[in-house]
């Protein structure tokens, strides 16, 4: 699993690191609105929260967690395919999210990625410009907590300062 505070550009090393090792991403489903771009079914499954309820009713997922005011999960069915297929399965989920992942499947690696500073995170999600003030600012509240959990508890702490570095870093560790 990896982790890491809104802005820290999680993304950026993801996808890289999904084309690199051959891993399967999960798709989450979530209840926040699209961002531009975002393909349903790819990105995320956008979902309604009546939607959201269902799914988690029917127990048809791994974990979920509020987040930023949204509801984020992961569907069950679709990692334990691709775990019994002998694949590897990448979750970009948050803290709270993969330690209810680690509670079930001790295996699981926890893997986050942390900003340079606090000061370079605000900068970069101001930046991205694709989040509201109000998003901006619940994002970076969180920020602190997340950084503070993962040193204590997650597997890997990797800095995302220079993006080649990290996402050499991450692949290593997935080796
Ligand atoms: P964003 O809205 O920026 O795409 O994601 C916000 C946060 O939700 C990120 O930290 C991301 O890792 C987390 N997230 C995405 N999908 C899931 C999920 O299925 N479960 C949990 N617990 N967190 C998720």
């Amino acid at each position: 699993m990896v982790s890491g505070p809104s802005g820290v550009g999680k993304s950026s090393v993801v996808d890289v690191v999904l084309e690199r090792s051959g891993a399967t991403f999960s798709v989450s489903a979530t209840t926040r609105a699209p961002r531009p771009g975002e393909k349903d079914g790819e990105d995320y499954l956008f979902v309604t929260d009546a939607r959201f309820d269902e799914l988690v009713a029917a127990g048809e997922l791994l974990e979920w967690a509020d987040y930023g005011g949204h509801r984020y999960g992961t569907p069950g069915a679709p990692v334990l395919e691709h775990i019994a297929a002998g694949e590897d399965v990448l979750l970009d989920i948050e803290n709270v999210g993969a330690h209810q992942v680690r509670a079930a499947y001790p295996d699981a690696v926890l893997l986050f990625i942390l900003p340079p500073s606090l000061e370079e995170l605000e900068r970069r999600l101001r930046k991205r410009g694709d989040t509201s003030e109000e998003d901006v600012e619940r994002r970076l509240a969180v920020a602190s907590e997340q950084i503070e959990d993962a040193k204590a508890t997650f597997d890997h702490l990797v800095v995302n300062d220079d993006l080649q570095t990290a996402i050499y870093q991450v692949l290593s560790i997935l080796g």
